[in-house]
């Protein structure tokens, strides 16, 4: 059997970090299996619909490499792959169902809803009036469905009324344009959220309708926030877009989201999409619910950070802060900069902050610092540096050692009484980096200047 898997986005908005999973599972699970990944976008909710939100969707699979083998404009073998332009496929198919008798058309009058039983005459009013289809749901039963993860699940029938498959409209509803599309475009394995299994009976029962055998399902486990509550927009940003915005490198973001729900045999944490494309399978999948920690996220992303070369972090600093204001043209400072920030940082957005002491309008800001620098300790240890500092034209680590051990000596202060005056003056804080890192990115003559000035 060819592996055919398929992310099918409503356009209601930005990729959401659960979207992007589901489209990442499919993807390599049809890669891993020489299959085909297929896009389709599933936009009959016309209320909802929200412009641009597909090209949206399709450039942010891009930026993450989930290649579509067909979708929208591209390869579409069983095409169009956007469900508005299919309304005739659907219809051929709503009408063999009401003529076999598996659904039944409702004439709508205000708020209401007339079954019309009879075939004839249900067609009739189709035709003429505003109408609704229903798909017929046996009044008693029990439904017994396969759930690749979970195994048989069951469905009480009598719990379950007759759903909605074409609106007035005469646009689908999601439940019978999906069964429609999974089955005309050969989707071999359904794999999608776990909000969608309580709507598996309603699908079994379509393909049941048409007599189709139906594709294998895997439902994935919910997104949770720490407190196991559903992870949602209210708890702040959920949109891919965003997380790339406040500087989450992209191979962090799937890789963190390769893990909300799978891991692979040896517990390896930190991996790429190849890794990911070699390595997985359905039963390493979690039933249970993946909680989503920023945490977890965030030490990824200093470890992704850390790995990158000098160069492209400058260069996603730059596409991430296109309008920022430091004045980048000196390079060795530059590679120093961002060779001692690389270390420290979590995401992108701490960067600027990190930037600005080392660049030309710096001015010590917090007001306990600039009282300290007043203080006539403080000034003692500047004026020592200021005079020291002036024989040396380069400056390492041992020179700075040696320059703590002789201001001990000179003007018998110690430790923070040293650090707090210099750093304050130099770097605008109490705590920061250790005064070599600063001194050899200011260099020794903007370090004069800056000891000058709080003097
Ligand atoms: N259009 C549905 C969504 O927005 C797709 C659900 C499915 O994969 O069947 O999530």
């Amino acid at each position: 059997m060819e592996i055919r898997t398929r992310f099918a986005p409503s356009p209601t908005g930005f990729l959401h970090i659960g979207g992007l999973r589901t489209a990442l599972y499919n993807y390599v699970y049809a890669k891993k299996h020489a299959g085909q990944f297929i896009l389709r976008i599933e936009d009959t909710d016309q209320k909802r619909l929200v412009k641009n939100a597909s090209s949206n969707l399709i450039h942010a699979l891009k930026i993450f490499g989930i290649n579509f083998d067909e979708g929208p404009g591209f390869n579409e073998i069983y095409g169009p792959y956007k469900q508005s332009e299919r309304l005739d496929l659907y219809k051929q198919h709503y009408l063999e169902l009401i003529k076999n008798g598996y659904a039944y058309v409702c004439l709508v009058k205000g708020d209401e809803l007339f079954p019309i039983l009879d075939v004839k005459e249900g067609l009739q009013y189709l035709e003429y009036d505003t109408c609704v289809i229903k798909l017929k749901i046996p009044d008693q039963g029990i439904i017994k469905i396969f759930d690749e993860l979970r195994g048989e699940v069951e469905f009480d029938l009598n719990l379950i009324d007759d759903p909605i498959i074409i609106k007035s409209d005469g646009f689908p509803t999601y439940h019978f344009a999906s069964v429609v599309d999974d089955h005309l475009m050969k989707i071999s394995h359904v794999i999608r959220g776990e909000e969608w299994l309580s709507s598996l009976p309603k699908h079994i029962l379509l393909y049941k309708s048409f007599n189709w055998k139906p594709p294998k399902f895997i439902h994935l486990p919910l997104l949770l926030n720490p407190d196991k509550s559903k992870l949602s927009k209210r708890q702040g940003d959920v949109d891919v877009e965003s997380f790339i915005k406040k500087g989450y490198l992209k191979e962090t973001i799937i890789n963190f989201i390769a893990l909300l729900g799978w891991h692979p045999n040896n517990d390896e944490e930190v991996f790429d999409i190849n890794f990911l494309i070699k390595n997985f399978s359905i039963n390493k999948i979690q039933k249970s619910g993946a909680i989503f920690d920023v945490k977890k996220l965030n030490w990824m992303n200093s470890v992704y950070i850390k790995k990158l070369n000098i160069k492209k972090f400058i260069l996603l600093f730059n596409e991430t802060y296109p309008n920022h204001k430091f004045d980048f043209s000196n390079e060795t400072k530059l590679y120093k900069i961002f060779e001692f920030i690389k270390n420290r940082i979590k995401i992108l957005d701490e960067v600027p902050d990190l930037l600005s002491p080392f660049y030309n309008d710096f001015i010590v800001k917090d007001l306990e610092v600039l009282d300290y620098l007043k203080t006539e300790e403080a000034k003692l240890v500047l004026q020592y540096w200021y005079d020291s500092i002036s024989s040396y034209e380069n400056i390492n680590q041992e020179d700075i050692s040696e320059l703590i051990h002789n201001t001990e000596k000179k003007i018998s202060l110690k430790g923070k009484k040293i650090f707090y005056p210099l750093r304050s003056a130099l770097y605008g804080s109490f705590n920061g980096p250790d005064l070599f890192a600063i001194i050899s990115i200011l260099g020794i003559e903007e370090t004069k200047k800056r000891l000058e000035t709080y003097i």
